[in-house]
């Protein structure tokens, strides 16, 4: 499977990750190993901007679901994508990776705001850039944040990290027969309704040109193996 040519990337780590084998919150050791990977991706000469979710402290849909005001819910979940984002930053200057985060919902006493070219900037002074709280609007999830941040600093791929190996035909955890993709189209993705991104994620990195690479996280050295072209993953792309 080739890789497209990649200098610069956005990676997206869904909150659940973080988590590890706990059923909830941060992981410190996990997060620590995480780093190690994007140290890893890093060391290769690669510019990285990261994306990171926050599924496992706070979702807006399943406050809502339990009476709140969606809008109330997914601010809170918001400022989630932000501890993780910290917990990050932490973890990769624990092993000398420079980073900045930036966050959509302004803080000044914790973080920079996004400002693109300021981001460019730390890009090219090789810190990694962490993006956080999503797009800055509830109704909209990281994955629309990755997707912006990616076509905004103009990345060659939005890499999804999660804890499946790429996209499947149907649920690999119910079907054992699913059979997964080793490329397939926006169209067929959006059409199909497969779980990869949501629909407007998916659609803005259609419309920008810019391919995703579904592959897990959770197994180490997979992220470099995949960025290598050795690893096992699904890329969406417009021809499939
Ligand atoms: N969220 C939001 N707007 C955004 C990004 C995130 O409202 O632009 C909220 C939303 O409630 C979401 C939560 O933050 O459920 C955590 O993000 P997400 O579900 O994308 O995290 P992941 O599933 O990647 O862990």
């Amino acid at each position: 499977m080739t890789m497209p040519s990649i200098k610069r990337v956005l990676l997206k780590l869904s909150g659940e990750v973080l988590m590890g084998d706990q059923p909830f919150g941060i992981d410190s050791a996990f997060v620590a190993d995480l780093a190690q990977e994007v140290k890893a991706a890093k060391d290769t000469g690669l510019e990285i901007c990261l994306v990171i979710g926050g599924g496992n402290i706070f979702r807006g849909m399943a406050g809502a679901a339990a009476g709140m005001d969606r809008a109330q819910a997914d601010y809170m979940g918001m400022l989630a994508t932000v501890m993780n984002a910290l917990a990050m930053q932490n973890a990769l200057e624990q092993i000398g990776v420079h980073t900045r985060v930036q966050s959509a919902v302004q803080m000044d006493q914790v973080c920079e705001p996004v400002i693109r070219r300021r981001a460019e900037r730390h890009l090219e002074k090789g810190r990694i850039v962490i993006f956080a709280a999503g797009v800055g609007s509830p109704y909209f999830t990281t994955d629309s944040g990755a997707a912006l941040r990616a076509a905004e600093m103009k990345c060659d791929a939005l890499l999804k990290g999660t804890s499946v190996d790429g996209v499947y035909d149907d649920d690999p955890k119910k079907n054992p027969t699913a059979k997964r993709f080793e490329t397939v189209s926006y169209d067929r993705v959006l059409a199909d309704n497969l779980k990869v991104m949501d629909a407007s994620a998916v659609a803005l990195c259609r419309d920008n040109g810019i391919p995703i690479v579904v592959f897990s996280i959770r197994e180490k050295g997979n992220l470099a193996r995949v960025l290598a072209g050795r690893g096992v993953q699904t890329i969406v792309r417009k021809e499939a």
